[in-house]
């Protein structure tokens, strides 16, 4: 069967390339020589991206216009905007394009100062830091807020950011059934007694770690159940809220927000710019003794170059947009977009018999494939049909947990979503994922 994989291979969006890419070197490596040439696809190039979240391949053999259900683009500013790009390009001239310096050595502009307060005062915190990337906010902070002699106890389906974050801190990790706040109780039971004071225990800080809205789950944290537990074994809350910050929340804040949860009961507020805001890095937002401590200690601060101030811009831009301090709805509209958005494509595939993983409201929904072998069939397909899908894959799932992820946006219009569903119904019947009887249609 090696020769069908040149003809089926997944796009270059996800860790299915990974996957796909050491199959491939495997079965070239039992045959002792090249047996066809590698899978094009894992080098398609984005060539450009417009502002109803098409974007432009750059394939091999062609250049095509997809629909993109692929990228974590929520509320659409992943385009040029009428209030956000004016705002970006004057920053740029003001700025250039890079610090090249850290923070601490003059790598800090008056959109870093803006920047920050701007997160802080959004996500409902007293203080915050920014980084340059949101991988290293979880990677190299985690190691500054713990060490040995700590113990973190981590959500079993957590981002590979806070396990690398988490290893490298030293602290003894624990790992609780994913989304299972009872198995966390479990876990910490297992470790202290429940009341006991901080200084009584044999653990020099205990955090807990669970993240906003699962991204290859598509699942809502169970995070009002989570806090009642962190109180009452007396450890600090971590939240990563890389996809449901800016997503969810009646004005973007979150799931505390969605949820109903005080943000004075989430010691530690994560997030990511990479998604809701179009832009990059991350932060951590906490209270003020805490960002302080970060600002003097955390190495992505003093020793990495600060955030591009375009980029700084284009979140505070985004934020006020989303507040309506843009003088218009656009951020209200964009909001119930996204929730309309994807409340209708999860019921519409559900009807249609796939099994769609997540809860409501949340723009990620990964449709199962199950066998490994329908990963690349499915996104070719949907691709060969102008849909751009990312599929996931072992070591991102287990091996027979392969899926679909689809990220809904507020940019897709109910056209855009109508032709993505009839794509993924097509290609659903080909490759055989319709798990379920369809609803029958109405006349
Ligand atoms: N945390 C989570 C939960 C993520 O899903 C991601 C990446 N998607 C990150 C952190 C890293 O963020 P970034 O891509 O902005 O570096």
């Amino acid at each position: 069967h090696a020769s069908n994989l040149q003809g089926y291979a997944p796009i270059c969006l996800g860790l299915e390339d990974f996957y796909i890419r050491r199959l491939y070197l495997r079965i070239q490596d039992c045959f002792g020589r090249p047996i066809c040439s590698p899978p094009d696809a894992w080098f398609d190039v984005v060539e450009r991206v417009s502002n109803d979240n098409n974007k432009t391949l750059k394939r091999t053999t062609k250049v095509s216009r997809c629909l993109n259900l692929g990228s974590y683009n929520y509320l659409g500013f992943a385009a040029s905007d009428e209030y956000c790009t004016p705002r970006v390009i004057e920053s740029l001239k003001k700025y250039s394009a890079s610090t090249c310096s850290p923070r601490v050595d003059g790598g800090t502009t008056s959109i870093h100062m803006e920047l920050e307060e701007c997160v802080a005062n959004f996500v409902g915190k007293p203080a915050a830091i920014v980084t340059g990337m949101g991988y290293v906010t979880n990677s190299a902070i985690l190691p500054v807020l713990i060490g040995k002699g700590g113990l973190i106890i981590s959500d079993s389906l957590n981002h590979n950011s806070i396990v690398n974050g988490a290893r490298g801190s030293g602290a003894t990790i624990r790992v609780f059934q994913h989304n299972t706040p009872s198995h966390l109780e479990k876990v910490l039971r297992e470790h202290i007694a429940e009341g006991q004071p901080r200084t009584h225990r044999p653990w020099k800080k205990i955090i807990v770690i669970v993240e906003g809205i699962y991204s290859m789950e598509g699942e809502l944290c169970q995070l009002p159940e989570i806090v009642t537990i962190c109180k009452k074994y007396k450890a600090y809350v971590y939240l990563d809220e890389a996809h449901s910050i800016g997503a969810v929340g009646k004005t973007g804040r979150g799931v505390c927000e969605l949820l109903g949860v005080d943000t004075a009961d989430v010691d530690i507020m994560m997030g990511t710019f990479t998604k809701s805001f179009g832009s990059c890095g991350g932060y951590i937002a906490g209270s003020k003794e805490l960002i302080e401590y970060l600002k003097y200690t955390c190495p992505a601060h003093l020793y990495a170059t600060s955030i591009s101030p375009p980029a700084a811009q284009q979140i505070i831009s985004a934020i006020q947009v989303i507040l309506g301090e843009d003088g218009s709805s656009r951020g209200a509209q964009k909001l119930a977009r996204i929730r309309e958005n994807s409340n209708f494509f999860r019921s519409e595939l559900q009807k249609m018999g796939f099994e769609v993983l997540g809860d409501n409201d949340s723009p990620v929904m990964p449709i199962m494939l199950y066998n490994p072998a329908k990963i690349p069939a499915f996104s070719r397909e949907c691709l060969r049909q102008n849909v751009a899908v990312v599929t996931v894959a072992f070591p991102a799932t287990p091996l027979l947990l392969a899926r679909a992820r689809i990220c809904i946006s507020a940019a897709h219009s109910r056209e855009d979503l109508n032709k993505a569903l009839e794509v993924i119904s097509r290609v659903g019947d080909l490759i055989g994922i319709k798990y379920f009887p369809a609803e029958p249609q109405k006349q």
